[in-house]
């Protein structure tokens, strides 16, 4: 199976290239050539690794690390992604229960065997708005040959999250940019376009199509899951930022699975819901929120979307995007609690906030994250305090380690080479 840049220069290549190099040589991002259209009725998604490895077998078609895929989803997909009825037409897709507690576990922990089942050295370059740098982070902690770089917008992270961005061992060198996460990731492929050193630059941001695919597993298996239960086609309320999450519904679609309509829920970074009313395409400063990780003035996989449709006409018939602002994220943090006694992260809020408009919904909400990641918003709203997952609290007392860094390449290569 083969992929291509969205930019279409350029030749095409197999899996476990597009995954080293993380973006094209013309700066586009990899996607498949052709969609295999997946056995739907062989996969059980009963059991995650099981269905994932299933999922993923015509991609890794003929690459060397083919017949390892089952072993590698066996680890990557070694925790649940639990779909759970809250209440008549309304489900939640529950995205938060690895090592960070936060969806971006599956996509990063994949892509760290993915690695490590590879043996290559390579130093992974990450721009994070908060909680991918820790994912990234928490899958390469130790691994040999590997050196992770974060970066993250030192203004822009909570207590929680700058605590998994930072207190990781030796190979995680994490740095807090005095900029926006737009900052970073600008900084992240000026980076990529410069460096000559010897060991390879590797992006594990969801542009990585190692990210990306992972995800379209729990799609796959939840979708199947939903029309099991109900009869009918899954639609989802994904909260969206750089559009990696989303993106990975969108293939799921392509692959077949019965997913109905897909609606990308928004923070006040509003660029994907002008888009949609308008038709134009104009990324925006990025707005601070307090849905922070979804704090992206230009997402990086619309790319990827815009590949899938023929044109901007058919994106805007095949998908939903809204957006709320803060004060609907805390109304919908409280309502929430008080309608179900269900507790979410401001992320999770803004997809909820859209249920609540509806009349009859028949939809299901993805959990990026764990609300106990976001307890200095979340716990004040809903007047109690919120237990730590497991997780959060293996990793509570850990040292944390980080540098400042200006808005500077010229900072950025010199760390580098010193890592090299
Ligand atoms: C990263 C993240 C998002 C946004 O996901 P994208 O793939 O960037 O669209 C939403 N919620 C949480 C909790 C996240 O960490």
């Amino acid at each position: 199976m083969m992929f291509r840049s969205t930019r279409r220069s350029g030749a095409a290549v197999g899996l476990s290239v597009a995954i080293e190099k993380g973006l094209a040589a013309d700066g586009g991002l990899f996607v498949p050539v052709t969609f295999p259209r997946a056995d739907i009725s062989k996969l059980d998604p009963g059991n995650l690794a099981v269905f994932g490895a299933g999922l993923l077998a015509p991609f890794f078609k003929g690459e060397p690390l083919e017949s390892k895929i089952p072993a590698l989803c066996a680890e990557a997909f070694s925790f649940e992604a639990p779909l759970k009825q809250i209440d008549d037409g309304l489900h939640v897709l529950e995205l938060f229960h690895g090592p960070t507690a936060a969806f971006k576990d599956f996509g990063a922990g994949f892509l760290a065997r993915f690695f490590a089942a590879s043996k290559k050295e390579a130093i992974i370059l990450v721009a994070t708005s908060g909680d991918t740098g820790g994912a990234v982070a928490a899958a390469f902690d130790g691994m040999p040959g590997i050196d992770v770089f974060v970066l993250f917008p030192d203004k822009g992270v909570s207590r929680r999250q700058r605590h998994q961005l930072t207190c990781w061992g030796p190979n995680i060198h994490s740095f807090a940019v005095t900029g926006t996460f737009d900052d970073c990731q600008s900084l992240v492929k000026q980076a990529f376009a410069t460096w000559k050193g010897k060991r390879r630059l590797s992006s594990a941001n969801s542009i990585n199509i190692g990210r990306l695919l992972p995800q379209v597993v729990y799609y796959g298996a939840s979708s199947l899951q939903y029309r099991a239960e109900t009869g009918r086609p899954a639609s989802y309320i994904i909260p969206t930022g750089n559009l990696g999450n989303a993106q990975a519904a969108v293939w799921a679609r392509e692959l077949g699975f019965p997913i109905q309509n897909i609606t990308f829920a928004c923070n006040a970074n509003e660029i994907l819901k002008n888009y949609f009313e308008t038709g134009r395409w104009e990324p925006k400063q990025t707005v601070a929120t307090l849905a922070n990780a979804m704090d992206v003035g230009n997402p990086s996989n619309m790319e990827r979307l815009l590949d899938v449709y023929q044109s901007p006409r058919e994106a805007r018939h095949q998908l939903e995007a809204f957006s709320a602002t803060d004060d609907q994220i805390r109304d919908a943090i409280e309502n929430a609690y008080r309608r179900w006694n269900w507790v979410v992260c401001p992320h999770t809020a803004v997809a909820v906030h859209d249920v609540l408009r509806r009349e009859r919904p028949d939809v299901t909400v993805v959990a990026t994250a764990h609300p106990a990641k976001f307890e200095t918003i979340v716990e004040p709203i809903i007047g109690r305090a919120i237990p730590l997952p497991p997780a959060l609290k293996a990793i509570e007392g850990r040292k944390e380690m980080c540098k400042p860094l200006p808005v500077s390449l010229d900072g950025l290569l010199e760390e580098l080479r010193k890592a090299d």
